[in-house]
């Protein structure tokens, strides 16, 4: 029995019943994976207990001489994983680690661009609701009608709007991202441009999507998606060493002095330790000749799925996919996304509703969902077993109005589910 188990069972017990629940499902929410247990043990560790507002070796508080240490290595893993001179670890997660990014580089007020959240984007990158969409002049992109990137009308947008700040990246787009189509488009109208890979991060490290290292002028990732880490972000840009006491000019060479007081003192206090240390252990297995297997296989899973599922008469967005996600419209097969992902759900393969590219129905109740295979991949499953999940989710939605008979689709899953259990 656990610690938690004697002094509050209420909380262990709910704990048991998501770990029973992801083990007899499919996880197929793109932005999720299973992390290590050693990634957890980090996570769960005494690092919490210990506060360290500042960098390594500039701290406000004493007794950080191992927390230093920590935050170095994932610094220095995280710099040799992505190929830059600077890395910052400290950001809590990804939309502050988006917030520090917009304090850093530009003012209230200014214009910044960014792809549109019905069209893929996300949130932080300008939506009106958002702090992005508040307090600064958002400028949205869309995608073009079959929901590809729009390139000539992102250049045009840019040249009638003269962003100060263009966001890259996507939460829900199936295709590469062309970066120095990208940086051909920020140069033209004297912009910085951030690329936003949270998504993707796992696949630029095993290099099954090009990586904007080198060609963007700041880069974003949140480190519990295909990366598969803990809860986190990282930014990570090129420069001078960060002198992060001095107020710098915003010009490139001074990127990660403005970056680190960006993210504090501009936005947080102490860092997370134990989110420190738990992301240098998933930087770590990152470093590894498996992880690039890992990624490999994630897109291999993506490109069979996807293919089944159009073999049975789904209609994906941009026709297939590039990387680890597909966004599926609904709307031939008569069930909105809302309606899908709860037969799923009940089925127990969890996936999200999700808008399409000028979705005639509203972003509540949407017309497509959004799946992908990184969970299902760190779960050793290959292309067998997507052919077998693509008949499954055909027959959860041809069957969405029979309780019983998802029930049972649920019980066979959770058999099947069993031969893949939820890594070490
Ligand atoms: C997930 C994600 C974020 C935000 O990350 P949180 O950790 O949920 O705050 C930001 N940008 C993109 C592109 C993402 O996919």
């Amino acid at each position: 029995m656990s610690y938690l188990d004697k002094q509050d069972k209420k909380i262990a017990d709910l704990i048991k019943k998501e770990e029973a629940r992801q083990a007899n499902g499919l996880e197929m929410i793109p932005s999720e994976n299973h992390s290590s247990k050693a990634v957890r043990e980090a996570s769960g560790s005494i690092l919490t207990d210990k506060y360290s507002e500042g960098y390594p070796g500039m701290r406000y508080y004493g007794g950080c001489e191992f927390v230093d240490k920590v935050e170095n290595i994932a610094r220095d893993r995280a710099k040799e994983l992505f190929g830059v001179s600077h890395a910052n670890v400290q950001p809590h997660s990804g939309s502050p680690a988006n917030q520090a990014i917009y304090f850093a580089l530009v003012d209230p007020g200014d214009t910044v661009m960014g792809m549109s959240l019905y069209f893929g984007g996300h949130m932080t990158h300008g939506l009106k609701v958002n702090f992005s969409g508040t307090y600064y002049n958002s400028v949205q992109y869309t995608t073009d009608k079959d929901g590809f990137m729009d390139y000539e009308a992102i250049h045009a947008l840019a040249s009638e709007h003269k962003p100060k700040m263009i966001m890259a990246g996507t939460t829900a787009y199936p295709r590469f991202i062309d970066w120095k189509k990208l940086r051909a488009i920020a140069d033209d109208v004297g912009a910085w441009l951030v690329a936003d890979i949270s998504h993707i991060s796992g696949l630029v490290v095993s290099g099954d999507h090009p990586s904007p290292a080198g060609i963007v002028d700041v880069i974003m990732t949140t480190t519990h998606k295909t990366l598969r880490g803990p809860r986190g972000a990282m930014i990570l840009c090129n420069g001078n060493e960060s002198n992060p006491l001095k107020k710098p000019e915003r010009t490139k060479e001074n990127l990660p002095s403005l970056i680190d007081r960006a993210v504090i003192p501009g936005l947080q206090g102490g860092p997370h330790n134990h989110q420190t240390a738990a992301i240098a252990v998933a930087l770590g297995e990152a470093l590894t000749p498996e992880f690039k297997e890992y990624g490999h296989q994630i897109a291999k899973n993506a490109k069979v799925l996807s293919e089944e599922l159009m073999k049975l008469g789904f209609n994906l967005v941009t026709g297939g996919t590039d990387n680890h996600l597909m966004v599926v419209d609904m709307n031939n097969k008569n069930i909105s996304g809302k309606e899908a992902e709860k037969a799923l759900g009940l089925a127990g393969i969890t996936v999200n509703k999700n808008t399409v590219p000028f979705d005639p129905r509203s972003p509540f109740d949407p017309s497509g969902i959004r799946l992908g295979t990184p969970a299902l991949t760190t779960r050793s499953m290959k292309e067998p077993e997507m052919k077998r999940v693509a008949a499954w989710i055909d027959e959860a939605v041809k069957n969405y109005k029979d309780e019983k008979y998802l029930q049972g689709l649920h019980a066979e899953i959770t058999k099947f589910s069993q031969d893949f259990p939820l890594p070490n």
